[in-house]
């Protein structure tokens, strides 16, 4: 995605043709919009992956647009302190945002840039701190000082960002960060960037960000170590609701994430486990946000032991107790794979991510595979093994090709094609076409890797 469908204003679409910058990194394009918006974002995403753009460009704008306020031009000369306030837990990644924003509003006419940071005699960050500015950039510790001290102004603060937030939080600046925030006006908008949003850092975000949307863009090679994952395949529908009928009713489970394609799979399916006894809830779009709420309440509240969800509502749920991601639909793509299996195995816990596949999912699982450079390793459980073999590797349908196979397909799978499978299909349907290639072997998998729990033969 290029630039230009972000409609930046026209200094900051320059600045970045200076810069050499063609395409809009996958963070930039997820997080400039909501960050125009006003939006609270928590971003997650990986070293290197374009962050500072994400909220320099939304932060450049909002000091463009106030250049034809007429109110601020009033105040102009007056000591304003800064309108744009960014928190770095590093003087070198000070420096580099300065730097960056600097890059990005070279067109800006006037832009003001000042940073506050440790190892830097007061006397010229005294000077910057006492005039009006656009963007400070600062270090906790340091800011604080000046704030003691009672030199720095934070009461025109719009925009608040926390860069590489777990990281200040690891060097102890959580009340300062807290002290900061509270000088600056309570409807700012609030942008936090981290590794991770679980313990601390997810209660210093619960505390500062209002209605937060969350990015999270993870790379797709991540290895998930603490996340095992598993892969079963199903004969059929009912094949496929007594696996995960076993699965739920196993001990090990404190809380399960169950996955459907689409919103009505998600009902149906939370309405068939509630029949069963299950504590259980479905979450997906469909439903008003004060609904949603109180079911992520519920979930964290450990009220609910199963969650049903489709991508978009999950996205953005922390809750620690999930210890089982269950592939009950698979994704429309394969990138949602990475962000599903991420939901559990947090805040150091180890977690399970199952899949559960019929025949005609196979080229899913394989785009998966390729995505993640990682094979799920094929499960069964005793007496409920498939009657049919494990279909081999690249089934491919007689008609017309689903995915059209791409000049790049030897690389990693970029997403972005389209869904694979149909929008809305009903669990039990059937795409025509019926599945590919027929299975090699009958039940010769008694023998496979990690049987666990036993039952009775089904059938
Ligand atoms: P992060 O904060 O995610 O670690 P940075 O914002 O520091 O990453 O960006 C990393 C590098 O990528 C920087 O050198 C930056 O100039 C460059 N960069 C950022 N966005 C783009 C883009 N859209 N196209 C090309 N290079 C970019
Ligand atoms: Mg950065």
């Amino acid at each position: 995605m290029s630039f230009e469908s972000l409609n930046l204003h026209e200094a900051l679409s320059a600045a970045l043709k200076d810069a050499g910058y063609t395409e809009a990194t996958e963070v930039q394009q997820r997080a400039i919009p909501p960050g125009l918006e006003g939006r609270d974002l928590m971003v997650s995403s990986s070293t290197g992956s374009g962050k500072t753009a994400s909220f320099v460009l939304p932060a450049l704008t909002r000091i463009l647009a106030s250049r034809n306020d007429p109110e601020r031009k009033r105040e102009k000369g007056q000591t304003a302190g800064p309108r744009v306030l960014v928190l770095a837990p590093t003087r070198e990644l000070a420096m580099q945002v300065a730097k960056a924003a600097s890059t990005y509003g070279r067109h800006v006419r006037g832009l003001r840039v000042a940073t506050v940071v440790g190892g830097v005699p007061y006397g010229a960050q005294l000077k910057a701190l006492r005039g009006p500015l656009d963007i400070l950039i600062a270090t906790p510790g340091r800011l604080m000082d000046h704030m003691q001290s009672g030199q720095a102004v934070l009461s025109n603060v719009e925009m608040l960002v926390l860069d590489e937030a777990d990281r200040m939080l690891d060097m102890g600046f959580i009340e300062d960060i807290q002290f900061i925030a509270q000088a600056t006006p309570a409807q700012r908008q609030t942008v936090m960037f981290s590794a991770t949003f679980a313990g601390h850092v997810g209660g210093l975000a619960r505390t500062l960000l209002r209605d937060p949307m969350r990015v999270e863009v993870s790379s797709h090679t991540d290895t998930h170590s603490d996340i095992e994952q598993r892969l079963h395949w199903a004969d059929d529908l009912q094949h496929k609701n007594a696996l995960l009928d076993h699965i739920l009713t196993e001990r090990a489970v404190d809380q399960a994430l169950v996955f459907t394609s689409t919103q009505r799979d998600a009902d149906w399916l939370a309405d068939r486990l509630a029949d069963m006894g299950h504590a259980v809830a479905s979450l997906h779009g469909g439903m008003p946000q004060g609904r949603r709420n109180r079911v992520l309440q519920g979930l964290r509240m450990r009220e609910l032991r199963v969650l049903v969800a489709t991508d978009v509502a999950a996205r953005g749920i922390d809750v620690p107790t999930i210890s089982h991601v269950i592939n009950y639909g698979l994704p429309m793509k394969a990138e949602d794979y990475v962000h599903r299996i991420g939901r559990t195995g947090r805040a150091g816990r180890s977690g399970l991510a199952i899949t559960l596949a019929e025949r005609r999912d196979a080229q899913m699982v394989q785009r998966i595979q390729r995505f993640t450079t990682q094979r799920i390793p094929p499960a069964v459980i005793e007496g409920l093994e498939p009657k049919r073999a494990e279909p081999a590797a690249v089934p491919r349908p007689a008609g017309p090709k689903p995915f059209g196979r791409r000049p790049d397909a030897g690389r990693p799978f970029r997403p972005g094609g389209g869904a694979p499978f149909g929008a809305d299909r009903k669990p039990g349907g059937r795409p025509a076409g019926g599945p590919g290639r027929p299975a090699f072997g009958d039940r010769d998998r008694a023998a496979g890797p990690k049987a666990f729990g036993s039952r009775p033969p089904r059938g």
